[in-house]
């Protein structure tokens, strides 16, 4: 028996010991301190970093395996806190709701998924889809799907014929009445309820639609559509269930609202007042600019038929308004947190945010803290995402040059481990 018990422990023990990744880096981001490192090892045991040390560090064991990074630029995963991960851009996306069903969304999610996690971005927020968001972040957690760690708002929550109100530009037969549990609400009571059945349903996260937005079949992108009371009441309840609460909003009226009434993040943006911007700063909220989403509409407002014909005007509106926006909140000190806005351009295509927060003012190594450190702390996690250090996630990527000298190399990820596993490698 003691034979036995003694040759299981040296198995284990073998097995343990086989499975320490060296990882050698060149260059390596520290996104706490905001500095570039010079040749570290990041030791990785199963899914954790177990530690960082300096030089290039023999392997304790034949068994470890060494990645060697020596000339590439080691970062933690990105983090995008705004992507819509079940679907993507499309002329045709206006009939999709009406042909789609769940499982057709599922098998098209599958794929953004992997294409997202392949651009390193290792985590994610989706804010709004089906209902699909909650089943993919459940399939990608046990490992049958390739993709990023999701914080997903399941359905966004609107007011009738508000921006994320399912049945706009329905006729008649078929807009119905929605209500708190297809996500349309009217009143705190609604609001409430909205919030209790999204935590049913497994949301980790609150999306509103604060004021009108762009890709809806509605007249404006930027009227207020909720009260305060309202969302006072869905911030309160979300509060209870150690829930946060962004919001859509792109009218300066509907953004006040949304701060006061305790919103965190404020989605867009766009026409933010320089008031609305101090305000920001007081209740520390946070702006999430999506840039390259108000450059794309922009671009393919220009198609003929893209959009439909309600859609065009506002895409021409809105989009080139945004980089702007952002860069006068950035020189005012507003709370910055990165996110895209992915789905309303191909998913994959995140880092392009970089450059275009680069182009309007803010420094590279800031963007990328904004994409690292500063998400995981709103999403909880500052413990486990965000940063290499000892204890946190092994989610590490790589780039070829410094992000500093050129960032364009973001958009050019190699490699990317995910909790541990390592998903691209091409170095
Ligand atoms: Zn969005």
């Amino acid at each position: 028996m003691k034979k036995i018990l003694l040759s299981v422990f040296l198995f284990s023990f073998f097995i343990t010991a086989a499975q320490d990744t060296y990882l050698y880096c060149g260059k390596l981001f520290d996104s706490e301190k905001g500095k570039i490192l010079s040749e570290k090892t990041i030791i990785v045991k199963s899914n954790k970093v177990i530690s960082v040390e300096n030089g290039f560090v023999d392997p304790k064991s034949e068994k470890d395996k060494i990645i060697d990074l020596k000339n590439k630029t080691v970062l933690p995963g990105l983090i995008d806190m705004h992507v819509h991960i079940e679907s993507e851009t499309n002329p045709k996306r206006y009939m999709a709701r009406f042909t789609n069903n769940e499982a057709d969304i599922a098998f098209e999610s599958v794929v953004y998924a992997e294409r997202t996690l392949m651009a390193g971005f290792t985590t994610v927020r989706d804010l709004g889809g089906t209902g699909v968001n909650i089943a993919l972040r459940k399939a990608i957690g046990k490992g049958f799907v390739k993709g990023p760690r999701i914080y997903t708002a399941g359905k966004s929550i609107a007011t009738t014929g508000g921006h994320a109100d399912p049945s706009n530009g329905m006729k008649k037969d078929w807009m119905g009445d929605p209500g708190p549990k297809e996500g349309v609400v009217n009143s705190p009571e609604e609001g409430r309820k909205a919030v209790r059945q999204r935590y049913k349903n497994g949301a980790d996260v609150i999306k509103i639609t604060a004021t009108g937005g762009v890709l809806s079949v509605a007249k404006s992108g930027r009227n207020p559509q909720f009260t305060v009371e309202e969302i006072k009441a869905i911030t309160e309840t979300a509060k209870d269930y150690g829930m946060l609460v962004a919001a859509h909003a792109h009218g300066d009226e509907g953004m006040q609202r949304a701060i006061i009434g305790g919103v965190k993040t404020i989605e867009h943006g766009t026409f933010m007042s320089d008031e609305t911007m101090e305000l920001m700063k007081k209740y520390n909220a946070y702006l999430v600019p999506t840039i390259t989403a108000g450059k794309e509409v922009a671009e393919k407002a220009e198609v003929e038929g893209y959009y439909p014909e309600i859609v065009v005007p506002k895409a021409k509106e809105v989009g080139p308004q945004i980089q702007g926006t952002f860069a006068r909140a950035y020189k005012k000190g507003v709370p910055i947190v990165f996110g895209t806005d992915a789905g309303v351009f191909p998913h994959g295509l995140n880092a392009k945010e970089f450059y275009y927060m680069a182009e309007a003012g803010m420094p590279v190594i800031e963007a990328v803290k904004c994409a690292t450190v500063i998400p995981a702390m709103l999403l909880g996690e500052e413990k486990t995402l965000g940063k290499i250090q000892q204890g946190y996630y092994a989610d590490i990527i790589a780039v070829n040059e410094n992000p500093v000298e050129n960032v364009k190399t973001l958009e050019n990820v190699v490699f990317v481990m995910k909790d541990g596993i390592v998903y691209k490698n091409e170095l």
